[in-house]
């Protein structure tokens, strides 16, 4: 397949994850590939988001190893802290400060965090904010804006630090129906940019159509890996049958 001529940007190998006796991920292991969306779908209490946060360096691991581009991410603060500014994370709570205005928001970590020149931040910033639909909303505070619109702000939060990998986790769970959509279309232009991408979703119509592969992930295990034709439409394992007919209604 294609990616595999691809480099591997990340790369978690071998991983063993216990929270104190409980053991979330056992001799676990997953690559990312540049200008790849990996889509990891299952059920709740598997382990998705647990992953994302060990790409991200944010979780302590017990076994194995995390690299990026090659090199291995340590407990050190030079490489936390340079795994955090590659790869961007987006979270279903937004994590917007709420006395900072939408603008300030966007700016904060690229000129504190990464020292750059706060004119040139604040023109990407607006730029961002435009392609989003939300320019306008720039000098507005979080609470001033519908989950829908928080939730574009933080993925141009996160874009604005130029990151190489993005990871969504369930960014639309929170949200109503109606305002899903106008988030999900902010991912999907992004894919079609071919920005790399770690996405956690329930929305199954999306996964499909957005997913390089997909992976299913049972009990903190892999448990079928595909294209998004081969696991949405010919799924192999009970396990994964089971799980995408949770998704679908039949008429009594
Ligand atoms: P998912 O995102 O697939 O719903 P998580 O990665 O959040 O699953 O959780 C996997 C398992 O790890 C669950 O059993 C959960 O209870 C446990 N877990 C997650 N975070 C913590 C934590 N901070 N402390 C203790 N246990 C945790
Ligand atoms: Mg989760």
């Amino acid at each position: 397949m294609s990616e595999n001529k691809k480099e591997e940007i990340i790369k978690v190998n071998h991983i063993t994850k216990r929270y104190d006796d409980n053991s979330v991920l056992e001799d676990f292991s997953l690559s990312v590939y540049e200008g790849e969306v990996v889509v990891i779908v299952g059920p709740s209490g598997c382990g998705k988001s647990t992953i994302l946060r060990i790409m991200n360096g944010l979780e302590p691991i017990q076994k194995g190893e995390v690299t990026y581009r090659g090199e291995k991410v340590d407990g050190k603060l030079g490489s936390i802290t340079r795994i955090r500014e590659k790869v961007g994370m987006v979270f279903q709570s937004y994590e917007l400060f709420p006395h900072k205005t939408i603008l300030q928001n966007v700016m904060l970590a690229p000129v504190l965090v990464q020292k750059r020149d706060k004119k040139e931040v604040k023109e990407e910033a607006l730029q961002l904010l435009a392609r989003v639909g939300l320019a306008e909303k720039k000098d507005s505070y979080p609470r001033q804006l519908s989950g829908g619109q928080k939730q574009r702000v933080a993925i141009v939060r996160a874009l604005c630090m130029h990151p190489e990998v993005l990871l969504f986790d369930e960014v639309t769970a929170a949200l109503d129906p109606e305002m899903v959509r106008e988030v999900l279309e902010v991912i999907l232009s992004l894919a079609k940019e071919g920005k790399t991408m770690v996405i956690v979703t329930h929305e199954m119509a999306f996964a499909e159509a957005i997913a390089d592969r997909v992976i299913f992930l049972d009990a903190g295990q892999i448990e079928e890996e595909g294209t998004a034709e081969e696991f949405f439409r010919h799924p192999k394992s009970e396990r994964a049958k089971q799980f995408l007919n949770s998704f679908t209604y039949e008429k009594k």
